[in-house]
C-alpha cells in the first residue's frame, strides 16, 4: 500500500495518519504470543519508521519480554485498549503497526506467514506466499522477506 494511510482505534479516541515512508510489507505472525496477545489466530504486523506516525490521543502501553530476550512494548488507546503499535527496544526508531487498525486494511495481503509451526489448524495459507516455520534471524533475511517493496 502506497501514500498516506489512516487509521484508529474503535472508540475514536485514537487516531493516526501513517505518512509515506521507510514501510516494510506486512506479514501474519502465527506466534501462541500473537494468539494471546489478540485473543484470535494470529496477527498481522508491518514495520514502519516511527517518525512516518502521526498520532493523535491518549495512548497507554504495556511491556513484556520476548523470546530472544527483546522487551516489546505495546502502545493502544487508553479508552478503548484497541492496540496500535509496539515497539522493540532492539530496534530504535521503528515501530511494528498492528495493521487491523488501518481504515484500508482490506487491502493489508501479508508478504509472508510466520511461526506457522504454531498457526491454529483450520488457517489455511495461500499458495506462493513465504511461510516460515519461525522467523528470521537475521536483520538480512527479514529484509529479504518482507523489506521495503522495490517500487
Ligand atoms: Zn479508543
Ligand atoms: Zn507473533
Amino acid at each position: 500500500m502506497k501514500g498516506d494511510l489512516t487509521g484508529g482505534c474503535l472508540c475514536g479516541a485514537v487516531r493516526y495518519i501513517l505518512r509515506e515512508g521507510l514501510r516494510f510489507r506486512p506479514y501474519a505472525c502465527h506466534c501462541t504470543d500473537c494468539q494471546t496477545r489478540t485473543g484470535s489466530a494470529f496477527s498481522e504486523h508491518m514495520l514502519i519508521a516511527k517518525q512516518d506516525l502521526a498520532i493523535e490521543g491518549d495512548l497507554d502501553s504495556g511491556a513484556c519480554d520476548q523470546p530472544s530476550g527483546a522487551v516489546s512494548t505495546i502502545w493502544g488507546c487508553a479508552g478503548c485498549k484497541v492496540r496500535i503499535f509496539a515497539e522493540s527496544d532492539r530496534r530504535p526508531g521503528f515501530a511494528s503497526l498492528r495493521c487491523g487498525t488501518l481504515h484500508r486494511s482490506a487491502e493489508i495481503v501479508p508478504a509472508a506467514h510466520l511461526w506457522v509451526g504454531s498457526k491454529q489448524p483450520w488457517v489455511t495459507l495461500p499458495d506462493g506466499v513465504p511461510a516460515l516455520a519461525e522467523q528470521p534471524r537475521t536483520q538480512a533475511e527479514w529484509l529479504a522477506l518482507v523489506g521495503p517493496a522495490a517500487t
